[in-house]
């Protein structure tokens, strides 16, 4: 395609294209307008929001509607709640069971989309996303990326889920042209071989890229393969990463290797970008006016500042299909709101026990992620319940799916097999187990994904 253009040309086609056909910008500068809030003003909007929401769910959610009432928190369609912490929690297997109660009663109204998630649990979850509100994911995305340094349009790496190279997915011509507008190279982080990483390391020397964005794992590898050969690497403005828990000795193998600044994000596909570092790197800000967060003990009642706990979320711009307390799965220390930033959005100070290490396979190493996006995303099985991947050997992995309803068990057990197979390779041994259970270790823990080599 066209060459030389410049990166200031294309950044003002994209937001061209963007203010045309979406009304993403709209969004853009509607959150952008929290960003001089003060904590008061910022809790005030919020619960404004957060109101709204439930009182659409109340009247209009038939899960909520039902769930409300019984717990004696709705009368006549009235909340009679004094604090969010009053309602139930919504798990993944709520989620899923309830899948159609918790559609908005005139779903017609609004443009939507199944999305679906492989889950950090591994419990494969489906859900209902608005058009409006992948908009304002979006919104969030370049929000957060410009108080990272980096505006649409300049180069861009990122180094991600490439489902096209492991799934064989076809990218549409949108999502090209797209891609080009963005001026951004997409390498695959699910799969990498050591021959991928002097690659990847030549790429990024030839797009000078001004953020890579990328799974922690995938950037860690990465990192300790420049440090392990000495090889010279181009200094990006920053390094987002996201999809992992970014602890600080993996924070600084990165920052020495490319000698940047290292931002942490964290989201899940349920609830798009949650919080996001800033430039002072103490805590990550939930992204106040797009989602609601909650950090909890074991019964649901907040903790203290400083505290750890599980973390929930509420969606405040999904009417389609809001989620409500929704359990993430992931743990999380509460933190407060004054940041040298000058930013009044709340804080995650940490986020922990995300995602495992990369593993190795014949393949080369894989980002435990690909196995949540394959079998939660690419297989589009509604029926898996509950999975866990186990590698015995390099080459021999077994997994195991508790299913839920009437299904053909081996046309499933072949559609896992073939699944991993594209991940870890195809000379390798795959059984799949289709069990009643999954115990968890003895510590209590539930791990989707095991490595016993
Ligand atoms: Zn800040």
């Amino acid at each position: 395609m066209i060459q030389g253009i410049s990166n200031r040309l294309r950044h003002n086609l994209w937001r061209g294209a963007v203010t045309l056909t979406e009304d993403r910008f709209n969004k853009y500068q509607k959150l952008k307008s929290w960003e001089e809030l003060n904590a008061e003003e910022v809790e005030n909007y919020q619960h404004q929001l957060l109101e709204s929401v439930l009182t659409e769910a109340v009247t209009n959610v038939p899960y909520y509607r039902d769930t409300f009432r019984t717990n004696g928190l709705a009368v006549d369609g009235e909340l009679t709640l004094d604090s969010i912490d009053k309602l139930p929690v919504l798990t993944k297997s709520d989620l899923q069971e309830n899948f159609d109660r918790l559609k908005h009663d005139s779903i017609e109204r609004f443009s939507w989309y199944v999305n679906r998630s492989g889950g950090s649990t591994g419990e494969p979850t489906k859900f209902i996303q608005c058009e409006s509100y992948q908009y304002w994911s979006y919104a969030i995305a370049t929000y957060l990326n410009e108080r990272a340094y980096y505006r649409d349009g300049y180069p861009r790496v990122k180094l991600w889920g490439s489902e096209r190279d492991v799934f064989d997915v076809d990218q549409s011509l949108r999502s090209k042209i797209g891609s080009f507008l963005r001026n951004e190279t997409v390498l695959d982080a699910f799969t990498i071989s050591d021959s991928d990483l002097d690659r990847y390391v030549r790429t990024i020397n030839e797009t000078q890229p001004v953020q890579i964005y990328t799974y922690v794992d995938a950037i860690h590898e990465l990192s300790k393969h420049i440090a392990r050969n000495d090889v010279s690497v181009h200094s990006p403005k920053s390094i987002m990463t996201t999809g992992g828990t970014l602890h600080p000795h993996i924070r600084s193998e990165i920052h020495d290797a490319f000698e940047t600044e290292v931002f942490n994000r964290y989201g899940c596909r349920e609830a798009g970008d949650i919080a996001c570092e800033c430039s002072a790197h103490d805590g990550l800000h939930v992204t106040a006016p797009f989602n609601y967060v909650e950090i909890v003990d074991e019964d649901g009642n907040p903790v203290e500042e400083r505290e750890e706990g599980r973390i929930l979320v509420t969606t405040l711009r999904n009417p389609a299909m809001p989620l409500i307390r929704y359990d993430t799965g992931d743990i999380g220390v509460k933190g407060g709101t004054d940041c040298s930033c000058g930013l009044a959005w709340p804080k995650i100070q940490r986020v922990s026990g995300r995602a495992s290490d990369m593993i190795e396979t014949s393949n080369g190493v894989v980002s435990p992620i690909s196995f949540i996006h394959g079998i939660g995303v690419v297989l589009e099985d509604d029926s898996i319940e509950q999975y866990q991947v186990i590698q015995k050997e390099t080459n021999e992995f077994i997994i195991k799916a508790t299913h839920r309803g009437e299904l053909n068990k081996s046309q499933l057990e072949e559609e896992i097999e073939k699944m991993i197979k594209q991940i870890v390779g195809t000379d390798t041994f795959v059984e799949v187990q289709l069990v009643d259970e999954i115990p968890p270790d003895p510590s209590g823990k539930y791990r989707y994904l095991k490595s016993e080599v």
